[in-house]
This record gives structure tokens, sequence and C-alpha cells, in this order.
């Protein structure tokens, strides 16, 4: 796009979003409504004075008069693309839209959790229902203790303490029972091979001899992992009966759970069989009843298996929709780095002001809704996105002053 038909479209989406909104428009809604029409990230730093003064000026007009503008203007821009509010949820009925946002407990939130978590946080807000944070702490090896409480931290701060937080290990005894259950209706056997013989068999796309074992086999065998003086850590794995040929090898008897006798955080030597995500997963969205899922775009293929097990199960798969990355360069977005540069004292704390943690942002003036805005204008988009961390800031100030 050159720059003088970029500015015929930012004036156009600016009287558009002004004129929607009690005729102030904000200019990052304009500029992600540009990124629509194929304006590039790394061109933002170029226009966004440009941009600026025309969202000033249209701002300095009349409602009235930029309601006539705009009338002329119509077709100018996109209707298919561009959206105010928050999108449409399908079958979405008042007052019964459950979601969920589940952090693994690895650290505070930082950006990447907010822009994940808000447009669920928001459509429940929409509709009416309820909102979950979900901590799922079922790896044993992965668990940073502090996690929990900076979790309910920041869930009370982003969401306006309406997230009802839940903790996984605290519901073992629910995902035992949908072992048995799983075994019962023969979609689950206990599986002895080594890992390197099952990598073999599903290579080759063969049945491992586990897979013959009877209800009664297939239960007795789980007590044997249950049990200390039964199977070892790595002797046996629960797997889910799905299909050997599957075109996508991932997706061949994948594992349900596993021995891991390593002291949990909080349940300590409670429990040595945990079971795996997309057990604890499927589990949960069935007993909270789910109705929408929303969630980053790294986990298609897990929702497919958790779709295999709703199945056999005979519940009703959510609706579901994926959201792309946020690369933002210049900004540390991993956990455990942030967990080991607070460890050699590199970072004051979570809070520090070098981080992109809700922390830092939330002592630098940052409100909630500056995160709600932001993603509700990024709406559901499954592409991936890189942005400097400076033009990321500036959209997220743009979002703050209103
Ligand atoms: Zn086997």
């Amino acid at each position: 796009m050159n720059s003088k038909d970029l500015m015929k479209k930012s004036r156009a989406y600016a009287l558009k979003n002004a004129v929607a909104y009690k005729g102030k428009a904000n200019q990052g809604a304009v500029i992600s409504a540009l990124f629509n029409e194929g304006l590039k990230k790394n061109e933002v730093k170029k226009y966004i004075k440009e941009i600026s003064k025309v969202v000033s000026e249209v701002n300095k007009l009349s409602l009235e008069e930029q309601k006539k503008e705009f009338e002329k203007l119509e077709g100018t821009t996109s209707k298919r693309k561009v959206r105010e509010g928050l999108p449409e949820l399908p079958g979405a009925k008042k007052g019964k839209v459950v979601m969920r946002f589940a952090p693994s407990p690895s650290g505070a939130f930082h950006i990447g959790h907010a822009m994940t978590a808000c447009i669920s946080y928001l459509l429940v807000k929409k509709y009416g229902g309820k909102f979950y944070v979900r901590i799922e702490d079922t790896n044993p090896d992965n668990i940073y203790k502090p996690a929990y409480k900076l979790i309910e931290q920041d869930s009370d701060w982003l969401f306006n303490k309406k997230a009802k937080i839940i903790i996984q290990s605290e519901r073992m005894e629910i995902y035992y029972k949908y072992v048995k259950k799983l075994i019962d209706k023969k979609s689950a056997y206990v599986c002895t091979c080594s890992g390197d013989e099952f990598r073999e068999y599903s290579k080759e796309k063969k049945n491992c001899p586990c897979r013959k074992l009877s209800v009664k086999e297939n239960l007795e065998k789980w007590e044997k992992m249950l049990n200390k003086n039964g199977f070892k850590v790595g002797e046996a794995v629960l797997r889910f009966k799905s299909d050997m040929k599957h075109k996508n090898p991932a997706m061949r008897d994948f594992p349900l759970a596993r021995i891991n006798e390593t002291p949990h955080a909080l349940q300590k030597k409670k429990y040595r069989v945990w079971p795996l995500m997309n057990l604890s997963v499927a589990v949960d969205d069935i007993e909270q009843g789910m109705t929408h899922i929303i969630r980053a775009k790294e986990h298609k293929d897990n929702a497919e298996r958790q779709k295999m097990i709703f199945k056999v199960l005979g519940k009703k798969f959510p609706w579901t929709s994926f959201l792309g990355r946020w690369h933002i360069k210049g900004l540390r977005l991993s956990a455990s780095e942030i967990t080991q540069g607070i460890k050699d004292e590199k970072y004051s704390g979570w809070g520090d002001e070098k981080l992109p943690t809700i922390q830092a942002l939330k002592k630098k003036g940052y409100k909630p809704s500056a995160f709600w805005k932001f993603s509700e204008n990024v709406g559901l988009s499954e592409s991936d996105k890189t942005i400097d961390k400076e033009e990321f800031l500036k959209l997220l100030d743009s979002f703050n002053k209103v």
C-alpha cells in the first residue's frame, strides 16, 4: 500500500471507529484495522506520526460531521474483516457461557498470557457465565511453587476478581475415575512396551501387544501402576486407544498417564501416577461444562486428541478457536528464562520494570482495561504476529488512555 492510500484508509477507519465510540477514534483500533488491510508491523514506525495526525484531525470533528463524512466513504472500509467490539461466539447462550484460561505453574503472568486469556474473559463477561483459571500442575517436574500465588494475584487484577481458580492436582481422584471409565469402554490400555518398542510399532502402523489386553487385565495393571510395589517408573504407561494407522503419527495411541515419583509441590508423595495434559484437560473441560475454548495455536494437535476422548465418552466437544502467537522483538516471554533471571538476581523480581510481566506493567500505570481493549481489537486471529517491543507498547499505550 502506498502512503496516500494508507492515509485514506486511516481516515476511513478513524471515522468508522469514532462513529462507533461517541466521536472518539482510538489510534490502536485504527492501526489494528490497517493490519487487516495489509499494513506490515514493521511499517508502523514509519507511518505512526501520520496516522496519529489523521486520528486527531478526525477527533476534532463533531460526531455529526464524522457521521456525514463516514457515510460518504462507506465501502472504503472492509466490512468483512473489521468488526467493532467483541467477536460473536457461535452457539453462545446468555448466562451459560463457560470458558477457561489454563496456565501452567511456571511463573507470573506476562503479556503473552494476557493476550491469550483476556478474550475469553471478555466473552464470558459479555454473555454471562463462568470463567475459570485452571492451573495445570500435573507434571511434578515442571512446577515453580510461587506460581500458584502469583497466578492468583495476577488473575484477581487482570480479571477483576471474576475468575474462579482451579488447581488440577487437587482433582486427581476425578482423573482416576475417568481412567477406569476409559478402560471399561475399551478405549484405554496399560502399555508396558519400552519407548523404543512403541515407536517402532507406531512407525510400522502396527498394534503393540498390550492393545489386546482385556478390561480385567487392564484394570489389574492400572492398580499395579498406582501401587508403590507394582510397576516402577518408566515400566508402564496408560495409552488411549485411538488408531495406530492414523495419518498423523502423533495421534497414534497417545499416552494418558504415567508414573512419576518426583514429590509434587502441593501433593508431595500422595500420588505416583499423573495424568498427562490430554487426559486432565479433557476431563476438566467435561466436568466444568466448557462451552467454548479459545487457546493458543500450538495446541491444535492436543485439541484433536482431546476431541477423541470426548467422543468415546459420548460428550460434545466445545466450540474451539485458536490464536496465533505474538513474537514481540526485544521482550522475553519465556517464564523459565524469567525465573532463572530472578534466581540469578538479574531481575529484582516479577515486577522488575525490565520485564514484560503484568506486575511490571501494572507498576508503570497500565490498567487491566488496556489489555482487554487490545485483545478485543485483535479478536480471534490465528495468524502469528511479529512486532517490535516499542510498537507493541505504543499500541498498548493507546488502549490505556481511553
Ligand atoms: Zn505396549
